[in-house]
């Protein structure tokens, strides 16, 4: 409920409430707690990854006081690694990312970049460092090349370029009467799923984050679509390390790790072979989706 209230408006549901005699005043320290924002430790350093290793050690989190999503997790991303989050939709894999990203700082345990505390460092040098490829890539209405350079202060036209390149969007833009300057968005030219996903892998390009954070969409781009972006996706994360949320297990299976995820816990953890003799929920998962599979190839017949 509290998320419908913004700041300002927050200080007079609490005040009226009060008033009423609604909640006491530890229940108000207690709402104006979840509402603040994560701030830096005074003086905090500047994150520097030479490796970029992650590590959640023994990370327990709850978005609400008395409801914890992730309870005493534990598990580690080598550098240059790719790193699978799987399990059920609840199970707490996007939360894994809002951790990451410091949106949220756990309630217990730690989660260290290169040995360093992220709770302890600059919170703009731990963004910087990790690039998100999101769900659901939002667009401005504005330029091709604006969309691409956002976020980023005054790239250069031959690393926009690289960058568009490196997307496999490049040929597209060329193609394009406008190339870079075309309008894209609302009133502009309108782009495809997979498109608009290049354009906001391009713009993570430009960043060269070490570390990747996907979480892969649930809009269904179609399968011959997903197979191009993947294999885009696959070749930039190649010298990063990455964390790989996914739904789909034809997505990750061959992952470096695959992390199991259930009810806020790590339930297996292993490759895809590791996990399909193991006959778990890895390998429950991966067989029901093949045989939805067969039923949609069966059902196009
Ligand atoms: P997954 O990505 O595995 O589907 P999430 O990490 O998004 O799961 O969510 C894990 C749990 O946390 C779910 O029960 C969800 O309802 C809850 N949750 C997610 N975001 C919030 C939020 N902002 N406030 C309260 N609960 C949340
Ligand atoms: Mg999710």
């Amino acid at each position: 409920l509290i998320q419908l209230f913004r700041p300002l408006d927050l200080l007079g549901w609490v005040y009226r409430t009060i008033r009423q005699g609604l909640i006491d005043m530890a229940d108000m320290f207690r709402l104006m707690d979840t509402e603040a924002e994560v701030e830096d430790v005074p003086g905090a350093p500047a994150l520097v990854v030479r490796r970029p290793t992650v590590l959640f050690d023994n990370v327990s989190f709850g978005y609400e006081q008395d409801r914890q999503i992730l309870h005493h997790l534990s598990f580690e991303a080598p550098a240059g690694s790719t790193v699978a989050l799987v399990g059920p939709s609840g199970a707490g894999k996007s939360t894994i990312g809002r951790l990451l990203f410091r949106f949220y700082d756990p309630s217990g345990g730690r989660i260290l970049i290169d040995g360093q505390d992220i709770s302890q460092v600059a919170q703009e040098s731990l963004r910087r460092a990790i690039g998100i490829v999101p769900q659901d890539s939002v667009l401005f209405n504005d330029t091709i090349g604006y969309n691409i350079a956002y976020g980023r202060d005054d790239p250069s036209q031959e690393q926009i370029v690289r960058a568009a390149a490196d997307a496999s969007i490049l040929p597209f833009i060329e193609a394009l009467p406008q190339g870079f300057d075309t309008e894209v968005g609302e009133r502009g030219l309108k782009l495809s799923g997979g498109e608009k996903q290049r354009v906001a892998i391009a713009r993570t390009l430009l960043k060269n984050p070490p570390i990747l954070l996907l979480d892969e969409a649930t809009s269904a781009l179609d399968s011959r679509t997903e197979q191009d972006i993947l294999s885009t996706l696959k070749r930039v994360s190649a010298d990063r390390t990455t964390i790989a949320i996914a739904h789909r297990l034809s997505t990750i299976a061959d992952a470096d790790i695959i992390n199991v995820m259930d009810a806020g816990r790590i339930v297996e953890s292993g490759n895809h072979a590791d996990l399909l003799r193991r006959d778990g929920l890895y390998a429950e998962m991966w067989n029901r989706q093949l045989s939805e599979a067969d039923e949609t190839a069966q059902a196009a017949e």
